[in-house]
């Protein structure tokens, strides 16, 4: 009862506008799982180690390289130590097909260093115990790992109730006037306080789906996209105009399609 009763108390002191923005995260959160389903973060997850490395080689090139790279890097060196003991050339080498191959494997042997001068071995597992603020602080104090891979290891491989926020996330947050921001950095700030309880992987993935399929960073399909009435976006009228000119083939291969903006 006095959990209850204090939660509410939180709830009131809510600024107006934040109460507003966090009722609008709701509405789109579930309209988007409407559309592309309720996403649910498997039971079985990574370790901390190897959510934040695997974060860090997906920086900067797609999903496919980044994959290589990591597979590349786990068949060549079994174990970690494997991985400290290897010449920064060898490892680039390695992982070259995710790009930026020698800053990369710099950055992955002084993260070895530093969690075993830490943990005593290579295992993360010491910050389960740790608040989310901690073990953000604790994992950008390493050279290359931002805001988003912190976050990414808490929600992957801790189970936790944050929103990494990537350019993709970024980009349609600010289109849905969800935030207002330049960074993404800015616009994980800005979400922390609105994201719906409970169900930040969810949106976090669904937001993800979205900007690479329908809200894309060149030529979103706003004729087709479920959010349209909601969207801040000052060109939306101009895409949408623009699409319906053309052949719906021509336009890209989203997973619903929803004329209805145009006639
Ligand atoms: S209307 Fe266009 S810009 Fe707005 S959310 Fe949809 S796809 Fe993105």
């Amino acid at each position: 009862m006095k959990a209850r009763k204090r939660t509410s108390l939180i709830q009131d002191v809510q600024p107006p506008e934040t109460r507003s923005l966090r009722k609008r995260a709701t509405e789109i959160a579930d309209l988007l799982e409407e559309h592309l389903g309720k996403p649910v973060l498997s039971g079985r997850r990574s370790r901390p180690l190897e959510t934040l490395i695997a974060t860090l080689l997906s920086q900067n090139t797609n999903d496919l390289n980044s994959h290589r790279a990591w597979v590349n890097l786990r068949k060549r060196y079994p174990r970690w130590e494997d991985v400290a003991s290897a010449p920064s050339r060898e490892i680039a080498k390695t992982i070259e097909v995710g790009g930026l191959k020698n800053q990369k494997a710099q950055r992955i042997k002084k993260i070895l260093d530093i969690v075993r001068r830490d943990a005593g071995d290579f295992d993360l597992s010491f910050l389960k115990s740790k608040t989310n603020e901690e073990v953000i602080h604790y994992l950008t104090a390493m050279k290359g790992v931002g805001l988003k891979t912190a976050a990414c290891v808490l929600v992957f491989s801790m189970g936790r109730d944050v929103f990494p926020v990537d350019t993709h996330i970024h980009r349609v947050c600010n289109r849905l006037a969800l935030a207002k921001s330049k960074t993404a950095e800015q616009t994980y700030a800005q979400m922390r306080v609105i994201v719906p309880q409970r169900r930040a992987y969810s949106f976090h993935v669904n937001l993800i789906r979205f900007g690479r399929k329908v809200c894309r960073s060149q030529n979103p399909l706003c004729v087709e996209c479920p959010l349209y009435d909601r969207c801040a976006f000052q060109d939306k009228e101009r895409y949408a105009l623009n699409a319906a000119a053309r052949p719906a083939k021509s336009r890209g291969n989203p997973d619903f399609i929803i004329l209805h903006h145009v006639s």
